[in-house]
């Protein structure tokens, strides 16, 4: 299958028109004709090698939404013209306790990215999202509910799960005083679960300027992190934090604001280490956890929860030219809230 796309040819490349193939069809693969693809900070951080160990040259892509062209001879799952979606990753080793317990993203063997990696067989890179097709085993690919804006469904596909699986994971409710770290791409879905879930929601921002958005999206309360006297307001007050914070900052300061027993879950990369101090745990019993995207059928969860209550990213959409200028102004944190590229224009 021949596809256009967007790439990255070197470290820092600007992201430039690039045609590839993808594998035909295997029996139970199907083509996805991709209409919108959401850029994660994840795609920033690969392009610039913040990570290490990246492929040029690299379609980046893993928020992706589209319509089923084809279907191989084996497929159940979908029809043509069904909606899909495609996350993070495209394939496991389907064999150890984690692909079977349905935390794919998890899998002991390494899952296989959708972009910036290789297929099982080692040797294929695989290419993502910012393309106008992609061939993907039905098993590793998500129905969309058709009432939702496609447009603003493909950041579910990464920004969504990756908020979803700790809130519910860490058992978010009615009572449960939650807060967000960072309102980008992420930390927006993290506000509107959180609120949908029941929870109190609190978002620690480092711009004065996402109070009111912060408001709508569904937060009780609005903290500037730069401001010490507000972070002092909130100090022992949060039973989980959710960090989404894509840049350097110091841990122990929002550590101090998680109550007896509360949990600080990090899932923002910056790719440079943390400094922790002990004491930042041992004062309440606190707990520092990590969490990443989540499973196929978690997946699915919170995509038929978001159709259920239609909820979908609050998004601006692009054409493929304003992919570079996109990049520069998410790493500012001026996205309101995550960039989505409308594939028909590449
Ligand atoms: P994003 O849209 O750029 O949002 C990041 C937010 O972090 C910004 O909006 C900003 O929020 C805050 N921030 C940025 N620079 C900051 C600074 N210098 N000081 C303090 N706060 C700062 O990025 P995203 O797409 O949501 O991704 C966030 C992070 O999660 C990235 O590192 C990404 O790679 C990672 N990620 C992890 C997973 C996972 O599975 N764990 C999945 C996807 C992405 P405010 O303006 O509100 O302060
Ligand atoms: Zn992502
Ligand atoms: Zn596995």
């Amino acid at each position: 299958m021949n596809v256009r796309g967007l790439a990255a040819l070197s470290k820092n490349g600007p992201l430039t028109p690039y045609t590839f193939t993808r594998r035909e069809l295997r029996p139970n693969d199907i083509a996805l004709e991709i209409k919108f693809a959401g850029i994660c900070h994840s795609d920033i951080h690969q392009v610039k090698e913040e990570w290490g160990g990246a492929l040029f040259p690299m379609v980046p892509g893993h928020e992706i939404s589209g319509v089923v062209s084809a279907v191989g001879s084996a497929v159940t799952k979908f029809a043509v013209g069904d909606l899909a979606g495609v996350g993070v990753f495209i394939d496991s080793c389907r064999d150890c306790a984690n692909c079977a317990n349905g935390l794919e993203q998890y899998c002991e063997n390494g899952m296989t990215p959708t972009y910036n990696g290789f297929e099982r067989d080692g040797v294929t890179p695989t290419m993502g999202g910012y393309s106008d097709g992609y061939v993907v085993d039905e098993n590793y690919a998500v129905r969309i509910p058709r009432n939702l804006d496609l447009a603003a469904v493909a950041p579910l596909l990464c920004a969504g799960i990756t908020l979803y699986s700790p809130l519910k994971h860490w058992r978010t409710g009615p009572g449960k005083k939650v807060a967000i770290m960072g309102l980008g791409g992420l930390g927006h879905m993290g506000v509107k679960f959180a609120h949908a879930l029941g929870a109190e929601v609190t978002v620690l921002s480092h711009s004065p300027v996402k109070e009111s958005d912060a408001r709508n999206l569904g937060a009780d309360h609005f903290v500037v992190t730069t401001d010490p006297d507000q972070l002092k307001t909130v100090k022992r007050k949060f039973d989980l934090i959710l960090d989404t914070v894509s840049a350097e900052h110091d841990i122990n300061e929002y550590l101090s604001l998680l109550a007896t027993d509360g949990t600080l879950v990090v899932i923002g990369l910056p790719g440079v280490p943390f400094a922790l101090h002990a004491g930042s745990l041992l004062s309440g019993r606190r707990s520092m956890a990590g969490s990443m995207i989540g499973g196929i059928a978690e997946t699915q969860e919170m995509l038929d929860f978001c159709g259920e209550k239609e909820i979908v990213s609050e998004i601006e959409l692009i054409s493929a030219d304003y992919v570079n200028k996109a990049y520069e102004r998410t790493v500012k944190s001026d996205v309101r809230f995550r960039f989505v590229i409308d594939i028909a224009t590449i």
